[in-house]
């Protein structure tokens, strides 16, 4: 029983279920006890101001130690564990040297002791004790389950830690909520938390209250609406082809559904002040629960059924479709694990204010296009519970990587009015949109756009984008329901060359596999970053290749401003067949009688194999783009998309520098002309880029103001000289303090987001 993995799980789901921090606090310690059978369980926090352990929860202990006792690193028992961030596991713990006993606790003489500390990404959290009163150790199997327990529970009590409402000085209102995240899109997003994919079912739904009581009570009768129209549609399509006993449950459940039970209990629930879902929940729970006692096995079935009516009715409250969703004019906050774009295009562009994802990380898909539509995002949120907060007010903070639930009304003000002067910020950036790139000193940048929505050739025309440096062309294959056809194809990339005609586009070629997945044509790989991605994937499908430059060619003959782009090049063969079957489709369409002419090739430079070959690579190409996201991701083993690794995940690694210097060299030797096209470049980064000699950088739309104010505002010389110190610093760390402390000195502060001024 101790053991198994099963009662891991149904801890970690009870405590995500718990009402409030305090409450699940209170569950880990309760939980505890029973599950390894000792009379005391105690959880410690660590305070971040003062560096001390302090008892936070516990079970056997006297409660009203809570919040009062607490240990230095190092003091005592749990200090020690604290300090050398390793488990104790003692038959007598008060014969050891460290065992101090604090009377407040009123701790009756437990021999048996375990600590384990929580640990969560490197940091400590606190520590987790269990005491009981025999004389002896407890098992090697004891001791690895409790591990593992910390080692579960470490993330969500990271964001009970960090939010600092169980410390006792503070009032415990349990009203805000803060989770911190990875920062995906930059900006400040409110509104309400609209959460997709949930799955739920009536016993997932917690007691909440909503002072909305009419919103309430319409999200109930819209629900039985609903479910009425579903099931009498599915009566009439289904109902000759049944046999007659299972026709006659659409009845039976359309009678259920129209029941003024079940109506009027729901109404005097919500009345009473409940959400609708809570409503439901105590109305099914109340009828179904009669039919429960019922002798009678016809009846007692009757029980599942009512279940089964609530079930079906919860997911119409909480569904979210394009019907309802296209209707509404709120302004919203999409959550889930993971948002794909074909979730995003459910909605209105203005209606998004933010983006969260408990999964993925700054770079995911998802993160990508937040950036190309100007959404904040904030990505990995690993330790939010999107159920229990779905409807709720929320902040999204892309600059800082933070989500604020349930903010109270005066910090929300506050959040609204940076949002606001963000914006005006950006707006007045606007005058710089006909002005050129150039530093003060007059070197001259060349600002192209990252586009892949039709929605984004706007916002990408609007900032004064000289051309597209990268379109990813997956994704209107990502939109699709299946591979779209040549002339389909032909019609989007045609829209795209003509809306910047004369200015170029470089269209990179599919690039799926890794975390961009087509929805019906799914690539199971064991290690997908590593497999079947990019070139390798369309060198492999040869004739979805060929498709595709054929449109893309043959969208260019009114145009004349396409540029073909590689991704993911790794070998020399690939280039040469990639070069090859360009040539024989350029061949075939002109003996169809086709105006093409042939387009400068490019390659992506992403991969550690292109850095080192490419002097050997530069004959096949016409210029080369920077993939900074994934050159990154191979070039120090850290997954972009994993919330565990994202600290790790830098552009300004140093040997990124090192990577993008040889880059530079060898196109200069060779007189190939070089951009950079990934998230590097909206970064302030981008004025070590400038440094370095990069004279083309593509970005999203958005953050083409902020660059191009960016660049204006510095001399080359010092941007090279910037360049300079940061080569010779040792981590990401010390490059981003040098960077933000120059940006601060000139006045470009403002990059970064502007300064929440009373966040409490
Ligand atoms: C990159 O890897 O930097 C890049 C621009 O390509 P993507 O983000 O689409 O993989
Ligand atoms: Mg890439």
């Amino acid at each position: 029983m101790l053991h198994s993995l099963s009662t891991l799980t149904s801890l970690v789901q009870d405590i995500s279920r718990a009402e409030n921090a305090v409450a699940a606090m209170r569950q880990i310690v309760v939980k505890l006890t029973e599950l390894f059978s000792v009379p005391v369980c105690s959880l410690y926090l660590k305070s971040s101001s003062e560096q001390r352990l302090v008892l936070a929860a516990t079970a056997g202990l006297a409660d009203v130690a809570v919040g009062k006792v607490s240990l230095a690193l190092n003091e005592g028992l749990v200090g020690k564990i604290g300090r050398t961030l390793h488990p104790l596991n003692l038959a007598d713990a008060p014969t050891h040297d460290k065992f101090v006993f604090i009377p407040e606790t009123h701790e009756a003489p437990y021999h048996q002791f375990m600590g384990v500390p929580l640990i969560h990404l490197r940091e400590l959290i606190g520590v987790l004790v269990i005491q009981g009163t025999e004389q002896q150790r407890f098992s090697q199997d004891a001791e690895a389950f409790m591990v593992t327990i910390a080692s579960q529970l470490a993330g969500t009590l990271q964001s009970i830690q960090r939010s600092g409402a169980w410390l006792p000085q503070q009032p415990v209102t349990h009203d805000i909520d803060r989770y911190s995240g990875v920062k995906s899109a930059p900006g400040i997003g409110c509104g309400r938390l609209e959460v997709l994919h949930l799955n739920l079912s009536l016993q997932d739904i917690t007691q909440q209250r909503s002072t909305d009581i009419d919103a309430e009570l319409a999200r109930f009768e819209t629900a039985v609406a609903r479910l009425t129209d579903e099931l009498s549609l599915g009566a009439s399509r289904l109902g000759d082809s049944l046999p007659s006993d299972i026709a006659n449950l659409f009845s039976v459940y359309l009678m259920m559904l129209q029941s003024p039970e079940l109506h009027e209990r729901t109404v005097l629930h919500i009345q009473q002040g409940f959400k609708a879902s809570w409503a439901l929940h105590e109305t099914i729970d109340e009828l179904a629960g009669a039919f429960d006692q019922a002798q009678d096995p016809y009846l007692r079935a009757r029980g599942e059924d009512i279940r089964n009516i609530g079930n079906r009715l919860l997911r119409h409250m909480l569904s979210k479709t394009p019907l309802d969703t296209a209707s509404e004019q709120r302004e919203l906050v999409l959550a889930s694990d993971l948002i794909s774009i074909a979730d995003l295009s459910i909605y209105r562009p203005e209606q998004i204010k933010g983006i969260i994802c408990t999964a993925g990380s700054a770079l995911s898909h998802t993160g990508i296009v937040a950036n190309a539509l100007g959404i904040p995002a904030v990505m990995g949120v690993t330790s939010l519970d999107l159920k229990k907060f779905d409807g709720e007010e929320v902040i999204v903070d892309g600059y800082r990587g933070e989500c604020i639930l349930h903010p109270q009304p005066a910090l929300l003000k506050e959040y609204r009015r940076l949002q606001h002067a963000d914006a005006q910020f950006i707006d007045q950036l606007a005058c710089l949109r006909d002005l050129p790139a150039e530093t003060r000193d007059g070197v001259r940048v060349q600002l192209l756009t990252n586009t892949g929505l039709l929605a984004d050739v706007t916002p990408g025309r609007k900032h004064g984008a000289e051309g597209v440096g990268l379109y990813r062309s997956e994704i209107p294959f990502m939109l699709h329901d299946s591979f779209p056809t040549e002339d389909e194809q032909y019609e989007i990339y045609r829209q795209v060359l003509s809306a910047y005609s004369p200015l170029p586009v470089s269209m990179r070629t599919l690039d799926i596999g890794g975390d961009k997945q087509l929805p019906y044509f799914e690539i199971r790989e064991d290690n997908p970053f590593l497999g079947w991605r990019g070139i390798r994937f369309t060198l492999d499908n040869t004739s979805l290749l060929v498709t595709q430059l054929r449109a893309m060619l043959r969208a260019n003959v009114d145009n004349d401003n396409l540029r073909l782009l590689i991704p993911m090049v790794s070998r020399l063969d690939e280039l040469e067949s990639f070069v090859r079957i360009v040539d024989d489709t350029l061949e075939e369409l002109q003996s169809e009688g086709v105006a093409v002419v042939r387009p400068p090739i490019g390659m992506m430079v992403e991969v550690p194999s292109a850095v080192l070959l490419l002097p050997r690579m530069l004959k096949y190409v016409d210029y080369v783009s920077i993939g900074s996201n994934d050159l990154t991701q191979y070039l120090l083993a850290v997954d972009r998309n994993n919330p565990k690794v994202s600290a790790l995940f830098d552009n300004l690694n140093p040997v990124m520098l090192v990577a993008l210097e040889q880059i530079v060299a060898h196109t200069q030797a060779a007189n190939i002309p070089l951009s950079l096209c990934g998230e590097m470049a909206s970064d302030p980064a981008a004025v070590l880029l400038l440094g370095m000699g990069l004279r083309t950088l593509s970005l999203n739309a958005h953050s083409i103001p902020k660059i191009k104010w960016l660049i204006r505002s510095v001399n080359f010389t010092d941007a090279q000289a910037l360049l300079h110190k940061a080569q010779n610093l040792a981590s990401e760390v010390e490059i981003r303090a040098l960077m933000s402390e120059e940006l601060k000195r000139l006045g470009l502060k403002n990059l970064s987001g502007p300064e929440p001024a009373t966040i409490v």
